[in-house]
């Protein structure tokens, strides 16, 4: 019975709940009891958080007994490892932040917290969100809940994986290049990536500012709308964060595809690498969609070749600017022991950096120095530009873009690990929909091999809720939801 409670939707468990079958209490304890089990075997959690699941569960069951409502009342959570909470330690996976508890809690966590959620823990993450593999935590990487000798995509590999094995009801995650959406994919969940300014960044530990956004793993496309409406909307905390409602992801996101027009963008339909399994996937989901009145139609993404190489400019750029904080005086750690205020710095740096980390550091500084900016920082900048106009283009044609999400399965734990730029190659599909700042979203879609395949969908900016639309159609059509992974 208790299992059972591990396998709701929200929305299921908000039904059972407002009914009074089960408890807010309960639901921390199957999932406890759930965790216990299994996360030896998937290390989806960084650390736990009882001294606030306890607090919020007993308020939940005393609020559903006074008969409140909120959407997420007793709903139990999972928080990316970069996203702050206040009190609770939080280190980005990294050693540099070791002890860090942030005075104050992120706007889109906080937000979750009023709606009546319950934290249950901290999730991996590979360090400050570099990387495609959870690997590059410098805790312990994570393991895909499907096949625990694959990695979980990530960077937010922990966030999918706890909801991918039932640790966690809903979790969020962050998204750069294809953090959110990647990790959906390889753990077949949905996940989803707003626009660029749509949910707020205050309180997320910055990795690329103009291309982070903060999101949400689920098991189901509901899911994922209602979390995504309640994390977002103004947040005068944050400069970049839009005055546009909220509620706006919903509208009419259950009116089916019937005469929608979904553009294939054939450099992402064939694009290298692409493992047969699948494009059968992809081409099976397209057929569904079609079925449902949908007209699949062809478009271009030019510049698609010159997006990875954009992405590793000036997310470095913009990292090695971001990370300059970490001095060993503000926060975590602290190597006070040199002999002087430089050496301080640079021994803090060089043992509380991972290997990714310095390297993404060093080229970002180096994009960035004088003689060089003009050559990459601002050249990678322009293409940026290009890529945006591409999508323009592409929509005038179509109101949403389909394809794969990833274009492999899951892959083996150190397949990718001494190759950086394989590694890098895991986001081809996705970091263009960050390059342009649009919403995108995966949605599960199959088996390849064994292993999830995820369906994404990208729209126009401010448009989730055509992506979520056109993933809901699908989920339904298709009658292929996320499945909880019995893992062991
Ligand atoms: N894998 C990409 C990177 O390493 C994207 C990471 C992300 O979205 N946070 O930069």
């Amino acid at each position: 019975m208790t299992d059972d409670l591990t396998r709701l939707t929200v929305k299921e468990a908000h039904r059972l709940l407002r009914l009074g079958s089960v408890s807010a209490a309960d639901m921390v304890t199957a999932h406890v009891e759930r965790i216990e089990r299994l996360d030896p075997h998937v290390k989806a959690y960084l650390r736990f958080t009882p001294e606030l699941w306890e607090k919020q569960a007993a308020e939940a069951d005393r609020l559903i007994h006074e008969g409140e409502s909120r959407p997420l009342l007793g709903i139990p959570i999972a928080i990316k490892d970069v996203l702050c909470v206040r009190g609770v330690e939080t280190t980005a996976g990294s050693q540099i932040l070791k002890g860090f508890r942030p005075p104050y809690t992120a706007t889109a966590v906080q937000r979750l917290f009023d709606a009546g959620a319950l934290m249950l823990g901290v999730t991996n993450c590979d360090e400050f969100a570099m990387g495609s593999s959870t690997e590059n935590s410098s805790y312990f990487p994570t393991r895909n809940p499907w096949d625990l000798e694959r990695v979980p995509g990530g960077s937010s590999g922990g966030s999918a994986a706890a909801v991918a094995a039932g640790e966690a009801m809903i979790a969020l995650g962050t998204d750069t290049g294809g953090s959110i959406r990647q990790p959906a994919a390889l753990c077949g969940v949905v996940g989803m990536k707003p626009t660029y300014g749509r949910v707020s960044r205050y309180g997320l530990i910055a990795f690329a500012s103009s291309l982070d956004q903060v999101g949400p793993f689920a098991r189901s496309v509901d899911d994922a709308a209602v979390v995504l409406s309640l994390m977002s909307g103004f947040d005068p905390l944050d400069a970049t964060s839009s005055e546009r409602p909220g509620m706006e992801v919903l509208n009419n996101y259950g009116a089916g595809v019937k005469g929608m027009r979904l553009g294939v963008p054939r450099e992402y339909y064939d694009v290298k690498g692409i493992e047969p399994g699948v494009k059968a996937a992809i081409d099976a989901a397209l057929a569904v969609l079609r079925m449902q009145g949908a007209e699949t139609v062809d478009v271009s993404l030019p510049h698609t070749d010159y997006g990875l190489a954009a992405y590793y400019i000036i997310a470095p750029a913009e990292c090695s600017s971001n990370l300059a904080r970490f001095d060993g005086v503000r926060y975590g750690l602290s190597e006070v022991d040199a002999p002087n205020i430089t050496e301080q710095y640079l021994e803090t740096r060089r043992k509380g950096f991972g290997g990714e980390v310095l390297r993404r550091v060093m080229l970002g500084t180096y994009a960035l120095s004088s003689g060089y900016y003009d050559a990459y920082y601002l050249k990678a900048q322009k293409v940026r530009t290009l890529i945006k106009r591409d999508f323009d283009e592409a929509f005038k044609k179509c109101d949403a873009i389909v394809s794969a999400t990833s274009p492999t399965v899951a892959f083996p734990l150190g397949a990718k690990t001494q190759d950086p730029l394989s590694m890098y190659l895991c986001d081809v599909l996705t970091l263009g929909g960050n390059l342009a700042g649009l919403p995108g979203i995966s949605v599960p879609c199959g088996t390849s091999d064994g292993l999830p395949v995820g369906l994404q969908v990208l729209a126009p900016q401010w448009g989730e809720n055509v992506a979520l639309r056109v993933a809901r159609a699908y989920e339904e059509a298709s009658q292929v939801t996320a499945q909880v992974a019995d893992v062991v």
